[in-house]
């Protein structure tokens, strides 16, 4: 049974405890070092990476993260999760920094005011069929894709929205929210053999 973590020091931290659950998983709420240390997987939830960027260094989680990071510890992120992984952000705020890991070049809010939430249907090889229905809320999308990184989904105009490097899994949408649990499986699958 893998024993997983959801960082949860803000949030959609329920909806993936909910996923994880529901596939198998023990589920860890991680706040603090201790909670980082017993779990072989993390997902980093959607919500607002900067405040989730400034709480992980307020609570010391910035470095622990880093190294299990660095260590090889399999890590799911969803939109403000991926935006977490990324190597490289642009549009960051305040100081924005980021965990990294991911080779890519991550643009938060890509998708400007006018379309800030929408949700398509992509193919995702790399989960099979049916079609992922997938909801973007201010969602990032990856300009940049490292030598070493496969992405996994794009929009019908070619623009990256998922992508894996190894261990390392990123969505810019939100299977959490639409009962889609293939990603989740794929990041459990990743939890086991790592
Ligand atoms: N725009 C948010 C950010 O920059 C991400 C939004 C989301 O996670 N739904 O972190």
């Amino acid at each position: 049974r893998p024993r997983v973590g959801v960082l949860a020091l803000q949030g959609d931290v329920r909806e993936h405890a909910r996923v994880l659950t529901g596939l198998g998983a023990e589920v860890i709420l991680v706040r603090r070092p201790e909670e980082l240390a017993a779990v072989d997987g993390l997902v980093l939830p959607g919500g607002e990476s900067s405040v989730i960027d400034k709480m992980s260094r307020a609570f010391g989680m910035q470095e622990p993260l880093r190294s299990r990071i660095a260590a090889g510890m399999p890590v799911y992120g969803t939109c403000a999760g991926l935006i977490l992984l990324a190597d490289r952000i642009t549009d960051g705020i305040d100081g924005q920094e980021t965990l990294g890991g991911l080779d890519v070049v991550v643009r938060r809010n890509a998708f400007g005011s006018q379309v800030d939430s929408f949700e398509t249907d992509l193919e995702v090889p790399a989960v099979g069929a049916p079609p992922v229905h997938a909801v973007f809320i201010r969602a990032p999308l990856v300009e940049r894709v490292g030598a070493g990184v496969e992405p996994l989904a794009t929009l019908a105009d070619g623009r990256v929205v998922a992508v894996r490097q190894g261990v390392l899994l990123g969505t810019s949408f939100h299977p959490e929210v639409t009962g889609e649990h293939r990603f989740h499986e794929l990041f459990l699958d990743t939890v086991r053999a790592a």
